[in-house]
């Protein structure tokens, strides 16, 4: 079988995700036969550098050889049990090492499926939460501006990107909403921090006037990721921290892109010295090869909902693939990793080397920013580097870049026209110089016509 091939019998019955499917007209599915290290092959024996980790799930590339071992020896033990009045040795010690592992206090692991699930638990636990403690006022979310949460109705009701949100806005809840922290709408002369800073004090207004309302607020630490890699500093954390403990809020924290490694720290809270409330982690928790969720919370929110069955007060939700054996061992397996490599120093390296190979991008006359946290660097293509006009998004100029670096074997999937890379953790130094030549070739491409 062809490349065509495959692409006429995918697009004779599949329906792709966050696709305008007619693009197919031009650019048909690139059907991948085989995949390893940061690597995609297709059946012409074309090779696709991976350097958006396939939607910022793999960590240490594909069928990484102690990954697939570990599930191989997984499928011949125990495949899946229901997580009701069931357990097994792989859920078990998947918590007890990630609850080592994550921000202090957090003491309880519940399991879904894929990240906005994650994020639905959270909000449900949030809410049932103040309602078991007889605060039965407090129903409302807060959350910021250009925010991603993921796609089923609650997590996209507290998401800020009005691209994913308005067209369902009729069946989504009402929200309260703060500013983005987004450092790139920072008034020239100001840092980052500042910025933050004065972020933060528009956010702390809104809790003053909602917080009795307010269950929770959830961010998604350091960087907006769906929301163009938006990026901002961890003073925000710090003070949204103590903003929330002062007006009895909870803080959510989606670490579903961000966490293991991402931003240079395990988790993104580290940076700024604090640890959420509730937090949500899916994506790379098993390494980009198989979907799993986990929401963690702390001790007292468990407690509220410990009583006598009688009381009503458990938390009756569940998804029939809560824990899933081989999932759980797939992830036990990447933490192992964690533990017996050093996976962040490499990170960090691997950042500033990113950093300075990008430095070309940033010289570029329709490059605004050039902005990096960890492993994330992103640019900002515009068609005015002065005053930072964008292009008009009907133009899609970020969509030729993509089709240019397809032609260059790299897969860079703008976020409208920013472009931005987020490689496997296993990436070569000089397969970094290749997507940036990419990119920069690609922006060179779509700007001119
Ligand atoms: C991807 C993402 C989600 C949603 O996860 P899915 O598995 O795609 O449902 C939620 N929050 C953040 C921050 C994400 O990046």
């Amino acid at each position: 079988m062809s490349n065509a091939e495959w692409a006429a019998r995918d697009l004779a019955v599949l329906w792709h995700p966050c696709t305008q499917m007619k693009d197919h007209e031009s650019l048909p599915p690139i059907p991948v036969r085989h995949a390893a290290g940061a690597w995609l092959e297709d059946y012409e024996g074309r090779r696709y550098l991976d350097a958006i980790s396939s939607w910022w799930v793999n960590l240490f590339g594909h069928c990484h050889p102690r990954i697939v071992a570990a599930q191989q020896r997984q499928v011949g033990q125990l495949d899946h049990v229901l997580l009701a009045g069931f357990t097994h040795e792989a859920a078990v010690t998947l918590c007890e090492r990630l609850l080592a592992l994550t921000p202090a206090g957090l003491s309880r692991c519940f399991f879904s499926d894929n990240g906005s699930s994650a994020v639905e638990v959270a909000l449900k636990m949030s809410f049932h939460y103040w309602q078991n403690v007889g605060r039965p006022r407090k129903r409302r979310f807060m959350c910021l501006e250009n925010g991603y949460h993921g796609e089923t109705l609650g997590a996209l009701a507290v998401g800020g990107i009005p691209l994913y949100r308005e067209t369902y806005g009729p069946l989504l809840q009402e929200v309260i909403r703060a500013p983005s922290p987004d450092c790139y709408a920072r008034p020239a002369g100001t840092t980052w921090e500042q910025h933050s800073r004065t972020q933060l004090r528009a956010l702390e207004t809104l809790l003053e006037r909602h917080a009795e309302e307010t269950c929770a607020v959830i961010v998604e630490p350091l960087v907006q990721c769906a929301g163009y890699m938006r990026m901002y500093h961890p003073i925000y954390l710090e003070l949204l921290r103590a903003a929330c403990d002062r007006y009895e809020v909870h803080l959510i924290a989606d670490e579903i892109a961000v966490g293991f490694g991402r931003t240079g720290t395990l988790f993104a809270c580290e940076q700024a010295g604090i640890s959420p409330d509730i937090l949500c982690l899916s994506k790379g928790l098993t390494g980009g090869t198989l979907p799993l969720a986990m929401t963690l919370c702390r001790e007292p929110m468990y407690q509220a909902f410990y009583d006598d069955y009688q009381e009503l007060k458990a938390f009756l939700h569940s998804h029939s693939y809560c824990g899933n054996a081989i999932a759980c061992a797939t992830a036990l397996a990447v933490l192992d990793l964690f533990e017996e490599e050093p996976v962040l120093e490499r990170i960090r390296h691997l950042g500033s080397v990113l950093e300075r190979e990008a430095a070309v991008l940033a010289e570029h006359p329709n490059v605004a920013e050039v902005r990096r946290h960890g492993l994330i660097l992103a640019a900002e293509m515009v068609r005015d580097k002065a005053d930072r006009e964008a292009f008009p998004w009907q133009e899609r100029r970020g969509l030729r870049v993509h089709r240019h670096a397809l032609k260059q074997g790299v897969l860079l999937r703008p976020l409208g026209d920013v472009i931005y890379f987020m490689p496997p953790y296993i990436v070569h130094e000089d397969e970094l110089r290749l997507m940036v030549q990419a990119a920069l070739q690609g922006i060179e491409h779509a700007v001119h016509d």
